[in-house]
Protein backbone atom coordinates (compact mmCIF):
# COMPACT_ATOMS: atom_id res chain seq x y z
CA UNK A 1 0.00 0.00 0.00
CA UNK A 2 2.67 2.74 0.81
CA UNK A 3 4.66 1.99 -2.18
CA UNK A 4 1.35 2.49 -3.83
CA UNK A 5 0.97 5.27 -2.33
CA UNK A 6 4.58 6.61 -3.08
CA UNK A 7 4.40 5.66 -6.86
CA UNK A 8 1.33 7.83 -7.38
CA UNK A 9 2.67 10.49 -5.57
CA UNK A 10 5.29 10.22 -7.96
CA UNK A 11 2.83 10.22 -10.90
CA UNK A 12 1.33 13.11 -10.10
CA UNK A 13 4.54 15.24 -9.43
CA UNK A 14 5.99 13.85 -13.20
CA UNK A 15 2.76 13.53 -15.38
CA UNK A 16 1.48 16.67 -16.97
CA UNK A 17 -1.71 16.76 -18.17
CA UNK A 18 -3.53 15.51 -15.11
CA UNK A 19 -7.26 14.31 -15.46
CA UNK A 20 -9.38 13.62 -12.29
CA UNK A 21 -12.88 11.55 -12.78
CA UNK A 22 -14.72 11.58 -9.32
CA UNK A 23 -18.12 10.80 -7.88
CA UNK A 24 -19.53 10.68 -4.60
CA UNK A 25 -16.89 9.05 -2.38
CA UNK A 26 -15.28 12.34 -3.03
CA UNK A 27 -17.59 15.02 -1.40
CA UNK A 28 -18.48 11.81 1.77
CA UNK A 29 -16.36 13.40 3.69
CA UNK A 30 -17.43 16.66 3.43
CA UNK A 31 -20.97 15.26 4.72
CA UNK A 32 -22.75 15.02 1.56
CA UNK A 33 -24.56 11.36 1.63
CA UNK A 34 -23.68 9.11 -0.80
CA UNK A 35 -26.20 8.16 -4.08
CA UNK A 36 -27.01 4.69 -4.24
CA UNK A 37 -25.37 3.56 -1.40
CA UNK A 38 -26.51 2.01 1.67
CA UNK A 39 -28.09 4.73 3.92
CA UNK A 40 -27.39 7.07 1.23
CA UNK A 41 -29.59 9.28 -0.47
CA UNK A 42 -31.83 6.97 -1.93
CA UNK A 43 -32.11 4.99 0.93
CA UNK A 44 -36.16 5.24 1.76
CA UNK A 45 -37.18 6.28 -1.14
CA UNK A 46 -39.55 3.70 -2.86
CA UNK A 47 -38.74 5.35 -6.15
CA UNK A 48 -35.78 8.10 -6.12
CA UNK A 49 -35.47 7.71 -9.72
CA UNK A 50 -38.83 9.09 -10.51
CA UNK A 51 -38.63 11.66 -7.92
CA UNK A 52 -35.25 12.84 -9.51
CA UNK A 53 -37.12 13.34 -12.77
CA UNK A 54 -37.68 15.71 -15.46
CA UNK A 55 -41.14 13.97 -15.35
CA UNK A 56 -41.64 14.09 -11.84
CA UNK A 57 -40.28 18.18 -11.81
CA UNK A 58 -42.96 18.71 -14.72
CA UNK A 59 -45.87 16.78 -13.11
CA UNK A 60 -45.62 17.20 -9.29
CA UNK A 61 -43.04 19.95 -8.60
CA UNK A 62 -43.97 20.08 -5.03
CA UNK A 63 -42.84 16.83 -4.48
CA UNK A 64 -39.55 17.37 -6.27
CA UNK A 65 -38.76 20.55 -4.50
CA UNK A 66 -39.34 18.66 -1.35
CA UNK A 67 -36.99 16.03 -2.21
CA UNK A 68 -34.27 18.10 -3.36
CA UNK A 69 -34.17 20.59 -0.74
CA UNK A 70 -34.33 17.44 2.19
CA UNK A 71 -32.08 15.36 0.33
CA UNK A 72 -29.74 17.18 -2.11
CA UNK A 73 -28.97 20.80 -0.75
CA UNK A 74 -26.16 21.27 1.69
CA UNK A 75 -25.39 24.82 1.64
CA UNK A 76 -23.21 24.71 4.96
CA UNK A 77 -20.85 21.90 3.37
CA UNK A 78 -17.06 22.59 2.80
CA UNK A 79 -14.37 21.35 0.34
CA UNK A 80 -12.23 18.68 1.61
CA UNK A 81 -8.52 17.40 1.39
CA UNK A 82 -9.16 15.81 -1.63
CA UNK A 83 -11.19 18.33 -3.30
CA UNK A 84 -8.56 21.19 -2.49
CA UNK A 85 -5.31 18.77 -3.49
CA UNK A 86 -7.15 18.14 -6.86
CA UNK A 87 -7.92 21.99 -7.24
CA UNK A 88 -4.25 22.42 -6.59
CA UNK A 89 -2.93 20.03 -9.25
CA UNK A 90 -5.16 20.70 -11.86
CA UNK A 91 -5.33 24.81 -11.60
CA UNK A 92 -1.66 24.12 -12.40
CA UNK A 93 -1.80 20.65 -15.31
CA UNK A 94 -4.98 19.33 -15.69
CA UNK A 95 -8.83 18.91 -15.25
CA UNK A 96 -11.27 17.25 -12.75
CA UNK A 97 -14.96 16.05 -14.75
CA UNK A 98 -17.11 15.32 -12.06
CA UNK A 99 -20.78 13.65 -11.57
CA UNK A 100 -21.29 16.06 -8.33
CA UNK A 101 -23.49 18.26 -8.65
CA UNK A 102 -22.41 20.12 -4.70
CA UNK A 103 -20.42 22.67 -6.29
CA UNK A 104 -17.81 21.33 -3.83
CA UNK A 105 -14.42 21.79 -6.29
CA UNK A 106 -15.37 24.60 -7.53
CA UNK A 107 -15.81 26.16 -3.89
CA UNK A 108 -12.27 24.59 -3.29
CA UNK A 109 -10.99 26.98 -6.51
CA UNK A 110 -11.09 24.76 -8.85
CA UNK A 111 -10.98 26.39 -12.62
CA UNK A 112 -10.11 23.28 -14.95
CA UNK A 113 -13.80 21.84 -13.84
CA UNK A 114 -16.50 20.31 -15.87
CA UNK A 115 -19.69 20.01 -13.81
CA UNK A 116 -20.91 16.82 -15.86
CA UNK A 117 -23.77 16.79 -14.38
CA UNK A 118 -24.47 20.24 -13.65
CA UNK A 119 -24.51 22.37 -10.54
CA UNK A 120 -27.32 22.11 -7.48
CA UNK A 121 -26.86 25.92 -6.83
CA UNK A 122 -26.98 27.22 -10.56
CA UNK A 123 -31.04 28.03 -10.30
CA UNK A 124 -32.96 29.73 -13.06
CA UNK A 125 -36.57 30.12 -13.90
CA UNK A 126 -37.56 27.45 -16.81
CA UNK A 127 -39.97 30.24 -17.86
CA UNK A 128 -37.94 33.43 -18.13
CA UNK A 129 -34.62 31.71 -17.61
CA UNK A 130 -33.53 34.39 -14.84
CA UNK A 131 -31.29 32.99 -12.36
CA UNK A 132 -31.98 32.39 -8.59
CA UNK A 133 -29.80 32.12 -5.63
CA UNK A 134 -29.84 29.21 -3.19
CA UNK A 135 -31.57 31.22 -0.64
CA UNK A 136 -34.64 32.24 -2.91
CA UNK A 137 -34.67 29.13 -4.18
CA UNK A 138 -34.68 28.02 -0.51
CA UNK A 139 -37.96 30.27 0.14
CA UNK A 140 -40.32 29.23 -2.87
CA UNK A 141 -40.06 27.31 -6.13
CA UNK A 142 -42.19 29.63 -8.08
CA UNK A 143 -41.09 32.82 -9.68
CA UNK A 144 -43.78 35.03 -8.04
CA UNK A 145 -43.77 37.51 -11.54
CA UNK A 146 -44.33 34.82 -14.00
CA UNK A 147 -45.70 31.72 -11.67
CA UNK A 148 -42.84 29.95 -13.63
CA UNK A 149 -41.22 27.23 -12.00
CA UNK A 150 -37.49 27.40 -10.63
CA UNK A 151 -35.27 24.31 -10.52
CA UNK A 152 -31.07 23.59 -10.73
CA UNK A 153 -29.28 22.96 -13.86
CA UNK A 154 -28.83 19.44 -13.02
CA UNK A 155 -29.38 16.34 -15.42
CA UNK A 156 -32.49 14.44 -14.19
CA UNK A 157 -33.25 11.29 -15.12
CA UNK A 158 -35.14 10.99 -18.47
CA UNK A 159 -33.08 14.56 -19.67
CA UNK A 160 -30.05 14.07 -22.28
CA UNK A 161 -26.17 14.55 -20.87
CA UNK A 162 -25.22 18.28 -21.99
CA UNK A 163 -23.34 17.18 -25.65
CA UNK A 164 -20.85 20.08 -25.66
CA UNK A 165 -19.65 19.19 -22.12
CA UNK A 166 -19.31 15.38 -23.27
CA UNK A 167 -17.45 16.89 -26.13
CA UNK A 168 -14.91 18.49 -24.11
CA UNK A 169 -14.60 15.82 -21.44
CA UNK A 170 -13.77 12.92 -24.57
CA UNK A 171 -11.12 15.69 -25.67
CA UNK A 172 -9.22 16.45 -22.70
CA UNK A 173 -9.22 12.91 -21.71
CA UNK A 174 -7.52 12.22 -25.42
CA UNK A 175 -5.19 14.28 -24.03
CA UNK A 176 -4.41 13.33 -20.79
CA UNK A 177 -1.17 11.28 -19.68
CA UNK A 178 -2.52 10.37 -16.32
CA UNK A 179 -6.07 9.81 -15.31
CA UNK A 180 -7.19 9.48 -11.75
CA UNK A 181 -10.52 8.02 -11.28
CA UNK A 182 -11.60 9.10 -7.05
CA UNK A 183 -14.83 7.99 -5.58
CA UNK A 184 -16.72 6.70 -8.35
CA UNK A 185 -18.08 3.05 -9.07
CA UNK A 186 -17.83 3.87 -12.33
CA UNK A 187 -21.24 2.90 -13.07
CA UNK A 188 -23.35 5.48 -14.29
CA UNK A 189 -23.54 6.25 -17.86
CA UNK A 190 -22.76 7.82 -19.82
CA UNK A 191 -20.39 8.84 -17.17
CA UNK A 192 -18.69 5.67 -17.12
CA UNK A 193 -18.11 5.81 -21.01
CA UNK A 194 -16.15 8.81 -20.79
CA UNK A 195 -12.77 6.34 -20.21
CA UNK A 196 -12.91 5.53 -23.96
CA UNK A 197 -11.94 8.29 -25.39
CA UNK A 198 -8.75 8.56 -23.28
CA UNK A 199 -5.14 8.40 -24.95
CA UNK A 200 -4.09 4.40 -24.95
CA UNK A 201 -1.10 5.57 -23.53
CA UNK A 202 -2.73 7.07 -20.58
CA UNK A 203 -1.70 5.41 -17.04
CA UNK A 204 -4.81 5.55 -14.93
CA UNK A 205 -5.12 5.14 -11.30
CA UNK A 206 -8.07 3.91 -9.22
CA UNK A 207 -8.76 5.25 -5.77
CA UNK A 208 -12.01 4.10 -4.35
CA UNK A 209 -13.51 2.26 -1.37
CA UNK A 210 -14.56 -0.88 -3.76
CA UNK A 211 -12.89 -2.32 -6.94
CA UNK A 212 -14.87 -0.92 -10.01
CA UNK A 213 -13.22 -4.00 -12.45
CA UNK A 214 -10.84 -6.34 -13.15
CA UNK A 215 -8.83 -4.71 -15.59
CA UNK A 216 -5.17 -4.83 -15.77
CA UNK A 217 -4.78 -1.64 -16.91
CA UNK A 218 -5.86 0.06 -13.70
CA UNK A 219 -3.76 0.53 -10.72
CA UNK A 220 -6.04 0.22 -7.82
CA UNK A 221 -5.66 1.77 -4.70
CA UNK A 222 -8.98 0.31 -2.32
CA UNK A 223 -9.00 2.69 0.33
CA UNK A 224 -10.89 5.85 1.71
CA UNK A 225 -9.79 8.61 -0.26
CA UNK A 226 -9.21 10.98 2.27
CA UNK A 227 -6.41 8.81 4.15
CA UNK A 228 -5.26 8.96 0.40
CA UNK A 229 -5.33 12.58 -0.25
CA UNK A 230 -3.83 12.71 3.35
CA UNK A 231 -0.51 11.21 2.58
CA UNK A 232 0.15 12.67 -1.01
ZN1 LIG B 1 -39.48 33.50 -14.39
Amino acid sequence: MDEKITELQQDLTDYEHIVFLTGAGVSTPSGIPDYRSKGGLYSGHSNPEYLLSHDNLSEHPDSFYRFVMDNMFYPAAEPNIIHRKMAAITNEKGWIITQNVDGLDSKAGAKHLIEFHGNLYDLFCQQCQRKFTYQEYAKSYIHASDGGIIRPRIVLYNESINLDKLSQSAAILSEADLIVLVGTSFRVYPFAQLLNYRNALAKIWVINREPIGEDAELNSIIADATDIFNQI
